[in-house]
């Protein structure tokens, strides 16, 4: 059986009739930047989440980095991220100037709560948090050390639409919530989208502005702004997405508990999910010590995996300036060196899931 990584044609063929008919109808209406598609869509995304506002731009990274700049942070402010993020979250800190702080991530791969306060100085500016793999971060911490130490509170939500941590939905903690529609990510578009949510009338119209060339008059040009906007038909198709968000984010989980019971194998270490949380499973993530033998492995039997992430941020040569070195973050550095992600997609079969597991716990290392 030939199991790929993912397989978004799937994802399509699922709602293909709907994703066409709502495609010609924006095309057919003549209007393609900001319109009733992105408002209607942005109404829906920020009502799914209790949230006041939203605003649609144009992909996850510059939801982040719209956000940090609307929040004010500047040359030399510090900024609290994870040292096994993508390398997203950190660029939309240094796209502002300021330096990014990393903490080690805890046993859920998301920031080790314990070990903030530690890197907060005079300069810090905010904790920016990734939801990563797709499960909500401890955030009650997170909260708290906000609270405590007025930072501002941003959460990078691109893998996690709709995860819940104590049964509120990420990206509604703290002033602001960045999403990516990145075509991959759980509620992916078929092309570049991302939004921010936030429950600040202020914040919301200052992001609604730097999107659009710093204007929220036409011709009217108040800051330095920027063309980071939404389009109407990625918000068209998100929308028919959203509608059918749950009954995804229900096949994913159960492929994921699927996996999480079938799959044992001592040598294959599978990923937890934290008490309070809940995972959308954006990835699925194992941990095995060969990793080239049981890639080369699960490949032989035609089942393809990929690293998420092989290097992390600090380590990448774009970030050569900061002088950071291997060992650093031993545990960023661990978790590089032996993470795998399964196949888990919108359309995976379970016969799909049932193989993969099965290749599995025939492995011996
Ligand atoms: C995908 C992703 C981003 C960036 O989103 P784009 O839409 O690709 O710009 C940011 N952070 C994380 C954690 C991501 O996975």
């Amino acid at each position: 059986m030939i199991v790929p990584f993912n397989d978004l044609q799937r994802g399509y063929n699922l709602f293909q009739a709907e994703y066409e008919s709502k495609a010609l109808e924006i095309l057919r209406s003549g209007w393609y930047i900001l319109g009733q598609e992105v408002k209607c869509f942005e109404n829906e995304f920020s009502e799914a989440n209790e949230v006041k506002y939203c605003v649609g731009v144009d992909n996850g990274l510059n939801a982040l980095t719209l956000s940090l700049l609307a929040l004010g942070i500047e040359t030399g402010d510090e900024v609290i991220v994870q040292s096994n993020t993508y390398i997203a979250t950190v660029l939309a800190v240094t796209h502002n100037h300021a330096i990014p702080v990393f903490v080690e991530p805890d046993k859920y791969y998301n920031i080790d709560v314990n070990r903030i306060e530690e890197k907060i100085t005079s300069k810090t500016k905010a904790i920016l948090v990734t939801h990563l793999y797709g499960q909500a971060s401890q955030m009650e911490r997170i909260v708290e050390l906000c609270d405590k130490y007025k930072l501002f509170l941003v959460e990078d939500c691109a893998q996690a639409h709709f995860a819940q941590y104590n049964n509120q939905n990420v990206g509604t903690f703290g002033q602001i919530g960045c999403f990516s529609f990145y075509p991959t990510k759980n509620l992916g578009g078929f092309g570049d989208g991302g939004a921010v949510l936030t429950n600040n009338e202020v914040l919301a119209t200052k992001i609604a502005t730097l999107r659009n060339y710093g204007s929220n008059k036409k011709y009217n040009n108040e800051i330095e702004g920027f063309n980071s906007r939404l389009d109407e038909l990625q918000a068209g198709l998100l929308r028919i997405k959203l509608k059918h968000f749950n009954d995804l984010k229900r096949n994913r989980i159960k492929i994921a508990e699927r996996y999480l019971q079938g799959i044992d194998n001592s040598i294959v270490y599978l990923p937890n999910v934290r008490k309070g949380s809940t995972s959308i499973w954006h990835l699925f993530v194992v941990r095995v010590e060969n990793r080239k033998r049981f890639r080369k492995y699960l490949q032989d039997y035609g089942i393809t995996t990929e690293i998420h992430y092989p290097i992390p941020p600090y380590l990448s040569d774009a970030y050569m300036y900061l002088q950071y070195q291997t060992g650093d973050y031993p545990l960023a550095e661990e978790y590089a060196n032996t993470v795998v992600s399964l196949p888990i997609f919108d359309g995976m079969t379970l016969a799909e899931v049932d193989y993969v597991i099965n290749i599995i716990n025939q492995f011996r290392g």
